[in-house]
């Protein structure tokens, strides 16, 4: 608190990011990084770009990355906008699109930066609870909006819609902008990227950080009618017109062209997150059915936030949140096999 604030920031709620520990030997399952790192060949071209080439502004429009994008997701350049991770490309989407008179529509539990950037904005919002299974019923959004987002896989959950129920969603909602939040969706959902081409308020947020392990780079991207990506670029240009530097636009680039690395790493996360649930499962937790890089579970018998606390004893650090419905819950992100050896044995020991 200072008098030197201004009365926004005095009301600011910020997101609190899950923490990066400098610990040694430790096994962190919190923040839902790839185990398995970046695609060399993006490497290569990042190293390539630390060169002379550094003192030159890096394109402000990105043209080549969003190129690349289009051709890679078969839409045009001009229905993509890319930003420095999908954080910032969700936070130009809240001010270019989700302020309307009446409240934005998201689920009661969901990526907890939403709240956060409707304060920013100034922005009226509703949340409409997920049902006793934890899953989105998009017939719940039936009511009043001025706009809706959606994470798809819904987040910490990991549950996803199919492609029918964003239809049935748009279809509802023809005349208010609809953002799906996709960080998580090739791990094993159906993105609605092909739902843009017939649905002119639909845009589609993504993130090279998950699946492409490119979290430490910050690039994210939204697909979507050109008309709602002029919306995005009002607001960047009135904000940073270089989110992207050139090692990020580059390395972007070189993922995108791995595709074999890419579909390698993935399944390797889905073998890998198959592998979790059914350890978890024996250890008596109720795991909901991921379509993500992580997975949401509770045990009947213990507190989350104490198990929380005795795994890092153990320097196993896994995600938990207070927040009332899932304070139960544990956050769990998929590690390679033998972190998820770690996490069970230390879990056995916790549980005697
Ligand atoms: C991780 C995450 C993001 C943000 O990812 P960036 O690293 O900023 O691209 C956005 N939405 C959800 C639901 C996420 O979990």
């Amino acid at each position: 608190m200072s008098r030197f604030w201004s009365r926004l920031t005095h009301e600011l709620r910020p997101y609190v990011p899950g923490e990066q520990p400098r610990m040694a030997d430790l096994v962190k399952l919190n923040t839902n990084e790839s185990p398995f790192g970046p695609s060399p060949r993006a490497l290569q071209a990042i190293r390539f770009e630390a060169a002379d080439t550094l003192r030159l502004y890096p394109d402000p429009q990105a043209t080549a990355l969003r190129t690349a994008l289009a051709a890679y997701h078969r839409v045009r350049p001009e229905q993509v906008f890319v930003g420095n991770g999908s954080d910032e490309v969700l936070a130009h989407a809240f001010a270019a699109l989700l302020k309307h008179e009446a409240p934005l529509l998201f689920p009661d539990i969901t990526y907890s930066f939403y709240p956060v950037y409707c304060r920013l904005f100034g922005i009226s919002y509703e949340t409409v609870p997920l049902d006793k299974a934890m899953q989105i019923r998009v017939a719940d959004y039936r009511r009043r909006a001025g706009a809706i987002i959606l994470a798809n896989p819904n987040a910490p959950t990991g549950i996803a819609l199919s492609r029918s129920e964003i239809v049935a969603l748009l279809e509802d909602h023809p005349d208010v902008p609809v953002v799906v939040d996709e960080a998580y969706v090739d791990f094993g959902a159906e993105t609605a990227i092909p739902l843009v081409a017939s649905h002119r308020n639909l845009l589609v947020v993504q993130t090279m950080s998950k699946s492409r392990a490119l979290a430490g780079l910050r690039v994210g991207f939204a697909i979507g009618d050109s008309d709602l990506i002029e919306a995005l670029t009002r607001v960047k240009d009135s904000f940073n017109s270089y989110p992207l530097g050139r090692p990020a636009q580059a390395g972007a680039i070189a993922a995108l062209e791995d595709e074999a690395y890419f579909q390698q790493s993935r399944v390797r996360v889905i073998e890998g997150r198959e592998r979790l649930t059914r350890g978890l499962k024996q250890a008596g937790f109720e795991v909901l059915p991921s379509q993500a890089n992580f997975v949401f579970a509770r045990h009947p018998a213990h507190d989350g936030a104490a198990l929380a606390a005795a795994l890092r004893q153990q320097a196993v650090i896994v995600r938990h949140f207070g927040a009332a419905r899932i304070s139960d819950h544990l956050r769990i992100t998929v590690g390679t096999d033998e972190q998820t050896d770690r996490l069970l044995s230390a879990l056995s020991r916790i549980l005697g």
